[in-house]
């Protein structure tokens, strides 16, 4: 799924009916976690009684930063959906310790992003989880963390030239093809940064007075920005299974509702999987507006090296993951 961030002040406009973000993106308390490891998620993940939900946060112009003092012991990261989607408006971040190295390198060994949150929940306030947060703000943060409390990594990287030039004197057999890979050690990547502006916020808006959604009202769901712990949701009960290819379609409709109710707590992906797939593909069409209208922020990064043989640029997105952190 593509993955592509506060609010202040203002109640929810009539228009957000609609529109459930969670209650408060905040966990009742800071998750413990798991002593053994847990195939069902519901089982294992702890309680988020709020999902993002449940009020249509309003954009203004005060600077969150302003809002409320700022503790100098903790690094503050001012998350690109600009805390829209969440009750709380500063995010607090403490120093990288060994426990939370310990967490990425299980993440890394047993490639399961459950741990990565884990790894990034411990350094947030108690009252505060990573696996509420939308999943460009999460991959942002990632990236933010790395910045701001490692020393530079370096990075060695396999690059495939796909020059047009250079791929005819492959299929002239002038060159030989392994000519196309090259290795470089990578000290310097570029990161593509983009927040959840006004314009963008305007748009949403404006689909969320004007967009059909009244096939909505006789469900237990609502309109809701994906996040991690959908990832995780998906990656721990779904990946293996045998029509994978079909539900990674559905999972791009599915991720973007949620009970309407945040007494109900979490809807699975599976409970949310049975309800998109009964739906009109109008409607699909609909979430999908919202999906990309909720997603357009976050951060991407991009390795540009130039091909030995040919010289030309070969510029390659990558995906920052546990072992960025190791
Ligand atoms: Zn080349």
């Amino acid at each position: 799924m593509s993955f592509d961030v506060t609010n202040l002040g203002q109640d929810s406009p009539e228009s957000s009916a609609s529109f459930k973000f969670p209650k408060k993106a905040t966990a009742p308390t800071a998750p413990t976690p798991p002593k053994i490891q847990l195939t069902s998620l519901d089982n294992a993940i702890p309680e988020l009684s709020s999902m993002p939900h449940n009020h249509l946060a309003k954009p203004s112009n005060t600077n969150p930063k302003a809002a409320q003092e700022r503790d100098p012991k903790f690094v503050y990261a001012d998350l690109p959906s600009g805390f829209f989607f969440y009750d709380f408006k500063q995010l607090a971040v403490s120093n990288v310790k060994g426990s939370t190295q310990a967490k990425f390198a299980r993440a890394a060994s047993e490639k399961r992003t459950r741990h990565v949150v884990d790894a990034i929940s411990s350094l947030l306030p108690g009252d505060i989880t990573a696996w509420t947060l939308t999943i460009p703000d999460f991959y942002w943060l990632m990236y933010w963390i790395r910045l701001n409390f490692y020393t530079k990594p370096t990075l060695i990287h396999t690059a495939i030239c796909t020059s047009h030039s250079h791929l005819e004197k492959i299929r002239d057999k002038k060159l030989p093809k392994e000519t196309l890979s090259s290795v470089h050690t990578i000290t310097n990547t570029s990161l593509k940064e983009s927040t959840l502006d006004k314009a963008k916020i305007d748009r949403l808006e404006n689909f969320l007075v004007t967009a059909e959604l009244k096939f909505l009202e006789d469900s237990p769901f609502d309109l809701c920005p994906a996040t991690i712990r959908d990832i995780v949701d998906v990656e721990e009960n779904f990946s293996e299974h045998e029509d994978y290819s079909e539900i990674e379609h559905l999972i791009d409709f599915s991720s973007f509702i949620q009970y309407k109710d945040p007494e109900m707590g979490y809807a699975s992906q599976e409970v949310r999987l049975k309800y998109v797939a009964d739906l009109d593909v109008a409607h699909l069409d609909t979430i999908k507006e919202f999906a990309s209208l909720v997603s357009d922020y976050g951060v991407e990064e991009s390795i540009k090296v130039k091909c030995p043989e040919c010289s030309a640029d070969i510029v390659t997105r990558v995906s920052i993951s546990a072992h960025s952190f190791l």
